[in-house]
């Protein structure tokens, strides 16, 4: 079972935008964080979670495409106005900020972050348009590798070592996006290390499933 529950695990124009979430208790309370926050993903959070439960929120996103950050503004401006709650952005996206800002997010309601003292993000390549980055995290006790959307293993390959799980975005078709039949040998080779690989962002579920494992999903 993958420690990270997905909202979904579809590509760009599916139905529930690639996300992910995990529930942590630490020290300071009950801990929400969510994987991007594409714009089929405030519907789907605000219907499966109690945010009063939670004492901190940290929303992470990888890059700016619509499928992972599109309702980011809505789900900041939920979260502060109705539950007087403020999200913490961990993101190195370039024009996070100019994003937020031109859809009307006050500065004052989410604190935005380059790193945190469980994650780091790994600059990708993806899309020429946009900077994109993947992350390692260690939470739960796992330490997690996820590239986020991008078109190489390369930078994620130094920091596979002694990693528990590896997230992974692959298609069928490729382009933007790893081709699995392309990677499918060496993500064989990466398990054989130790490391569970979970496949996601799927353009084609039951052609890329063959070739890999994928994450929970959760059902909405
Ligand atoms: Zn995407
Ligand atoms: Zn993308």
């Amino acid at each position: 079972m993958s420690t990270l529950t997905f909202l979904g695990l579809d590509a760009g124009f599916g139905q529930k935008n690639n996300s992910a979430y995990i529930e942590t208790n630490e020290d300071e309370g009950k801990k929400l964080t969510l994987i991007d926050c594409g714009f089929t993903v405030f519907e789907q959070v605000k219907a499966k979670f109690d945010f009063n439960s939670y004492d901190k929120i940290d929303i992470i996103i990888t890059h700016l495409h619509n499928d992972h950050a599109g309702s980011l503004s809505q789900l900041i401006l939920y979260l502060w106005f109705n539950y007087n709650k403020k999200v913490r952005i961990l993101s190195k996206c370039r024009n996070l900020e100019k994003y937020l800002e031109i859809t009307g997010t006050p500065a004052d309601s989410y604190e935005l972050q380059q790193s945190a003292e469980n994650v780091e993000f790994i600059k990708t390549e993806h899309v020429k348009y946009l900077d994109a980055y993947g992350f390692k995290m260690t939470v739960a006790g796992k330490k997690i590798v996820y590239t986020g959307d991008t078109n190489t293993l390369e930078p994620f390959l130094l920091y596979l070592q002694g990693a528990d799980e590896f997230y992974v975005d692959v298609s069928r078709y490729g382009g933007a996006h790893l081709k699995i039949t392309d990677v499918s040998e060496k993500l064989k080779e990466i398990e054989s290390t130790g490391t569970q690989v979970y496949l996601m962002h799927l353009d084609d579920k039951e052609f890329v499933q063959r070739y890999g494992t994928l994450p929970a999903e959760i059902e909405l």
